[in-house]
């Protein structure tokens, strides 16, 4: 039975594809990639000659009909991004959906993900996190966005582009405080790979005094809003409560 393929490519260093993605990379009849350009460049590095379609936010509708008739033809496919896992902001939902729903297998090949590899070397909490993508991109929306994720206790995960990485830092501080603490990644995997922890005002002033410092891609991670602690509540609740039982006797 014939498959589709989601397969994790680099984010930066060619060094993290993997064989197996390598492998199946070669084997399937067609690579459907979200910009044929760009990866043709990754593919041809590794000698991969495979055909490619573009499979993009703009296509994938009309696009997903051509694919699931190739899996019907019996030939196994192959769905690749730009950089890291498909998917994470990032076009195939609709196709991964589309082709399950018409009964064929979908197999993962896991590798990068910019917001995995980030959260694995930041220091901040990692049991429980929410990963929200990128900030809306107008001002006022972008607040919005980040005012209503400020009382969220777990650690928060967002995506970023070097254009918009002060304005949604001031936003940070604006919405979580200048005290919250934050961590931005910068450029994984690749040689001007940073990390910068602190504040969200330190953060802010340190990418603001330094512009090499909003070059690059960028994951940002907030730290959650400390948990209300019930016994607190509680001991405050009683003592509000003393207060209205003494007003009213
Ligand atoms: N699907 C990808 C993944 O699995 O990470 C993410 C695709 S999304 C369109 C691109 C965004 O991912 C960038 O704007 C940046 O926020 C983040 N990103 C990708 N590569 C990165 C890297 N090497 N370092 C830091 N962030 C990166």
């Amino acid at each position: 039975e014939s498959v589709l393929y989601v397969i994790a490519t680099p984010i930066g260093n060619l060094e993290d594809m993997t064989p197996r993605a390598l492998r199946i990379l070669e084997s399937v009849a067609l690579i459907a990639a979200e910009d044929t350009r760009h990866s043709g460049r990754l593919l041809s590095h590794f000698n991969i000659k495979t055909p490619m379609i573009a499979v993009h936010d703009h296509n994938e509708r009309q696009q997903q009909q051509k694919i699931i008739e190739k899996l019907q033809q019996g030939l196994d496919i192959a769905l690749i991004s730009d950089a890291g896992t498909p998917l994470i902001s990032d076009p195939g939902f609709v196709l991964v959906r589309e082709v399950r729903a018409a009964g064929f297998n979908v197999v993962p090949v896991p590798g990068c993900c910019a917001m995995v590899a980030a959260l694995s070397a930041a220091g901040v909490p990692s049991d429980r996190f929410a990963f929200e993508g990128f900030p809306p991109a107008k001002s006022q929306q972008r607040l919005n966005f980040f005012s209503g994720l400020a009382a969220e206790t777990r650690t928060l995960m967002f995506y970023e582009s070097p254009h918009r990485i002060l304005d949604s830092l001031a936003a940070v501080v604006e919405a979580f405080g200048a005290d919250r603490p934050i961590v931005i990644a910068r450029e994984l995997t690749k040689t001007f790979e940073t990390f910068i922890a602190g504040t969200a005002a330190e953060v802010l002033s340190k990418v603001e005094a330094d512009p090499n410092q909003r070059k690059g891609e960028f994951v940002l991670m907030v730290e959650g809003a400390p948990e209300i602690d019930d016994s607190d509540l509680d001991s405050h609740a009683s003592e509000v409560l003393d207060i209205l039982l003494a007003e009213l006797s």
